[in-house]
């Protein structure tokens, strides 16, 4: 309780500490969907960025020297999922581990449905429930929040996935706030998820990527970029899925400047 309270003025100071300079132009040239943002929630964001850089332990790998640059980068697209609601900053996130471009794990891969493939496997991010890691590509992360209309990004992504380990399972369902958000959120999730399962069997163009289909985790991670990136075309063709996200999100993107409907 009294940490709780240290905790909460503590990331109140942070937040309302003056935003860098630098950092904003940083933010200005490599996530430029911030500029779409209402002014409100750019301040907002801002705030949540001097939390998150402050609580959370970025870490190179495979030679990657960190900048500010880098860290940066990565924490205002991480903070762009959570606008408008409380939050406790990714509590089950330790460390961010960045790497400078697509990094090979070695080893045994869960492909799905309990099966494992042993052998190499080249990545762009990864993150696991009860490991407090997320593992990025810097390339990747970066080139994915300057191509804002790609619907492809792996930082939004890999959070996502944060956020439904915070609703305690690996199945695509953060912590919601109500009984009847859970059960419309099952009964649309699960039937968009099914609906991307056989558009992929038969190749049909989705405006949801198609690895959504591995798994429902996958499915919300894959959702998300999406909702962000490619909002008009979401809520136009998916209107029930672009509701949820918009109601767990507390956020309109296909209403934001530049991205209106087509
Ligand atoms: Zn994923």
């Amino acid at each position: 309780m009294v940490f709780g309270l240290f905790k909460s003025r503590r990331r109140e100071r942070l937040r309302a500490q003056p935003f860098p300079d630098e950092w904003r132009r940083t933010i200005e040239r490599n996530v430029p969907i911030v500029r779409r943002l209402p002014s409100a929630d750019q301040a907002e964001l801002f705030g949540h960025v001097q939390v998150f850089l402050a609580e959370k332990h970025f870490e190179g790998a495979g030679g990657l020297e960190l900048t500010d640059e880098i860290r940066v980068t990565i924490a205002a697209q991480a903070c762009l999922l959570l606008l408008h609601r409380e939050t406790d900053y990714y509590p089950l996130l330790t460390s961010i581990i960045v790497y400078p471009s697509t990094y090979v794990v070695p080893g045994e891969h869960h492909i799905g449905d309990g099966i494992w493939e042993e052998g190499d496997e080249a990545h762009l991010g990864h993150t696991q429930q009860n490991l407090s890691a997320l593992v990025l590509a810097w390339d990747s992360s970066l080139h994915g929040a300057r191509a804002i209309d790609d619907g492809e990004n792996v930082v939004l992504h890999e959070f996502a996935h944060q956020l439904d380990f915070e609703g305690g399972g690996v199945d695509g369902t953060p912590p919601l706030g109500s009984r009847r958000q859970y059960a419309s959120w099952a009964r649309v999730l699960g039937a968009e998820y099914v609906a991307l399962r056989r558009a992929s069997e038969t190749g049909a163009p989705s405006v949801l990527d198609e690895y959504g289909a591995e798994n429902p985790a996958e499915f919300f991670a894959v959702a998300t970029e999406a909702f962000f990136e490619r909002p008009a075309e979401l809520r136009e063709r998916h209107p029930a899925l672009y509701a949820e996200l918009r109601e767990f999100y507390h956020q309109d993107p296909a209403a934001w400047s530049g991205n209106s409907p087509a």
